[in-house]
């Protein structure tokens, strides 16, 4: 057998390729405890382009476009910690359990993932243990510190949607993702609502499942966390502006149902 190619399958980044975990004020004051799984479309040099047109890698089936400015202005403005996962959902999807078939999608909407086809046990494998795990590692490590010392902590899982979907216009500017979260989705459905210019989605344009989700299950749910998803439209946030806005609007909110769930004894 080949050497090289032997050695090729060992590993999936290498040099020149960076951490998939990307963290923020780790020390944050704040209960909000931020995650953002589809952050980044960052490729390991291995893969290529997966056989994937650039056109594509720039799409909402790479990454979740505008989440990343979002999400490190309003951990700033809220003084929280940020977990973030920089390399694509191509790659492997961060907020599937491993084993589902969108975990490494061989089509993602419509696009096919050539780099995705036939992979071996091993090759999956590779992925999960040099991106999902330790991502997932670390904000169960995080969490588990958190509790230890007491600190209360409500996760807030960034996402964000396109605003067509198989050729279907998606009505909403923002939707809250929950399953089985009474406290807070509840809090922030009725803030968003009091926002007169916003169409608010309830669980749309998804809902949260054990099955095409795992942050919130795992995370929130299994670990008895408050905790809620939110997603915003893609075309909110495309630029620098969209993204203060938003980030501003939601640090206002946030802070709000902090000061809710402080009175409450929840945070
Ligand atoms: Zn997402």
């Amino acid at each position: 057998m080949d050497l090289d190619i032997a050695g090729a399958t060992d590993q999936l980044l290498g040099e020149g390729d960076i951490p998939p975990v990307h963290e923020v004020n780790a020390a944050g004051a704040s209960p909000f405890l931020l995650t953002a799984d589809h952050y980044g479309r960052v490729l390991p040099h291995a893969l290529g382009d997966l056989g994937v047109a650039e056109s594509d890698l720039v799409r909402h089936i790479a990454w979740d476009i505008g989440i990343a400015g979002v999400a490190e202005r309003l951990v700033k403005m809220l003084d929280a910690h940020l977990i973030a996962q920089r390399y694509s959902r191509l790659v492997i999807d961060c907020n599937r359990p491993p084993g589902v078939a969108s975990s490494i999608p061989i089509i993602s909407e419509a696009t096919a993932i050539p780099g995705n086809e036939s992979l071996s046990a091993a090759a999956k494998q590779m992925r999960r243990r040099e991106i999902f795990d330790p991502y997932h590692a670390r904000i169960g490590a995080v969490i588990d510190a958190r509790v230890q010392v007491g600190k209360p902590t409500v996760l807030v899982a960034l996402h964000s949607f396109t605003p067509v979907y198989y050729g279907e216009p998606r009505p909403w500017h923002i939707g809250t993702l929950y399953h089985r979260d009474t406290v807070l989705p509840r809090l922030m459905l009725q803030h968003l609502r009091g926002e007169s210019d916003l169409v608010v989605g309830d669980n749309q344009p998804y809902a949260v499942s054990d099955i095409t989700d795992y942050t919130i299950p795992v995370h929130g749910e299994a670990r008895g966390l408050i905790n809620t998803g939110i997603e915003i439209r893609q075309d909110l946030i495309m630029d620098e502006s969209g993204q203060q806005q938003w980030a501003e609007r939601l640090a206002r909110i946030l802070r709000e149902i902090e000061a809710t769930l402080h009175k409450e004894g929840m945070a």
